[in-house]
């Protein structure tokens, strides 16, 4: 380990407020089970950007061994946030649980410089605004519609750009017509549940369509859709960047605006989303208005393939002649522990062939803001997962999570690979309205 210097005064290098868990430091055995599966372990073989190095970090820091320096910062920085540590670790270590808190002593207690600060706030400030992220969409539109990005592309002009400018534009969505969705959609047929929808923000804006496609399976399967129109981002982004105090009042006002919906359940189609929502009774486990309301709200969230999985399928299926290869998001493989549901779905599909992507744990790259604030390593994992997604002829690639639909497109463009990435609801949605699989691309 370079650069590490020793704190002088011995004294912790974290302040006091929900410093990372010494008793889940202290299970960590070394045994080295998560290193293969971990992303940048896997890039760059070096045992400070693996889950043990990064845990013998957060111990040193804890006894105040080192301080929290610039080189130490960066093992944490270039950590995805994947979670695909926590089910290879036979110690059941909850890596989750530190890295969050070490994320934000790092955003309370540590330096960055004014471009980090800048590229940060920017990122944070309108990802997570849905009425922004709609005001975007116009000089966004005329960006992309009157071939001005294609002629920007052609011409190379972008590699003037700073590498996380020219990663935010290589993501870009591809903008299609907004589907909007009702506040409240009835069930189809005699009701079996009522459920709310948490639409999400870049989902809302630019991935209407998947909300909308959502919005009709539910739908048909039984359930009363309630979509509060006055709902809130989440807090993903600022949970998953250590931005506590920014997540904790969109956590709030999220319980608040469910809670007035009366629903059973509350229905997640944006993993990184689905994941965070579930953590609320952690994040909120001190605030005694909130603590428990918390705890209940997450228990009723389940991704969208967990509750259809729940409900006897009921709407008929029309048949989708397709191979579909499936990528497992992070967030809903390894943080939420949902794998067989979304295959199960699809595989309900007749005519529907599922191909599977070799090295499945391993992270696509997208990693909520990890792709926008670490390009050059995003591109790497990207690159490897389209190079593991060609041999298998599949005509579409599904997935879970808007975040991974951008950095697959991204990488499968790159290299030039013209299979589309959809959401698996989305699939589901065209196989029971009888569509082909080109009216998604409209
Ligand atoms: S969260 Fe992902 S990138 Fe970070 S240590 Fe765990 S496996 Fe590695
Ligand atoms: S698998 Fe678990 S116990 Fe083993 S080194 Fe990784 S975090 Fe530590």
């Amino acid at each position: 380990m370079n650069n590490l210097p020793t704190n002088s005064n011995n004294a912790s290098a974290f302040d006091a407020h929900h410093p990372p868990s010494n008793e889940i430091i202290e299970k960590c055995v070394h045994c080295g089970f998560c290193l293969p599966v971990c992303p940048t372990y896997v890039l760059w073989g070096q045992e400070m950007d693996s889950p043990r190095g990064r845990i013998y970090l957060m111990k040193l820091a804890a006894d105040g061994a080192v301080d929290m320096n610039s080189n130490w910062v960066s093992h944490f920085d270039t950590c995805l946030g994947c979670m695909a540590c926590m089910p290879a670790c036979p110690s059941g270590v909850d890596y989750g649980k530190l890295i969050e808190a070490t994320r934000a002593q790092i955003e309370r207690n540590t330096p960055r410089s004014a471009a980090e600060k800048f590229h940060r706030h920017f990122v944070l400030e309108n990802f997570t605004r849905p009425d922004r992220l709609h005001r975007m969409r116009l000089p966004l539109l005329v960006y992309q519609k009157t071939g001005l990005q294609a002629v920007v592309r052609a011409l190379g002009l972008l590699n003037f750009l700073p590498r996380k400018l020219q990663a935010m534009e290589a993501l870009l969505p591809k903008l299609r017509r907004r589907e909007t969705v009702a506040e409240v959609t009835p069930a189809v047929g005699a009701k079996r549940r009522r459920v709310g929808l948490l639409l999400g923000c870049v989902q809302r804006e630019f991935f209407s369509q998947v909300n909308a496609a959502t919005v009709r399976v539910l739908a048909a399967e039984g359930c009363e859709v309630v979509a509060p129109k006055a709902q809130s981002c989440c807090g993903a982004l600022p949970a998953h960047a250590g931005e506590e105090a920014a997540a904790v009042q969109l956590a709030k006002k999220t319980i608040e605006t469910f809670e007035q919906t009366n629903v059973d359940t509350v229905v997640t189609n944006a993993a990184g989303c689905g994941s965070s929502v579930r953590e609320y009774g952690h994040l909120l486990r001190d605030d005694p208005l909130y603590a428990e309301r918390a705890r209940q709200f997450a228990a009723k969230c389940k991704d969208i393939s967990e509750l259809l999985a729940e409900l006897q399928p009921r709407a008929k299926r029309q048949p989708l002649k397709l191979r579909v290869a499936f990528h497992d998001s992070c967030h809903l493989q390894h943080a939420q522990g949902v794998r067989s549901q979304p295959r199960a779905l699809l595989s309900g599909i007749p005519g529907l062939e599922l191909a599977e992507i070799p090295e499945a744990p391993i992270c696509c790259g997208s990693a909520g803001i990890f792709n926008l604030v670490q390009p050059d390593a995003a591109r790497s994992l990207g690159d490897r997962k389209a190079e593991l997604i060609a041999p298998l002829n599949a005509d579409v690639v599904a997935t879970g999570n808007p975040g991974c639909i951008l950095q697959m497109q991204s990488a499968l463009a790159r290299n030039n690979q013209k299979t589309p990435v959809f959401h698996f609801i989305q699939l589901l949605d065209a196989s029971l309205l009888g569509k082909p699989i080109d009216s998604l691309r409209r």
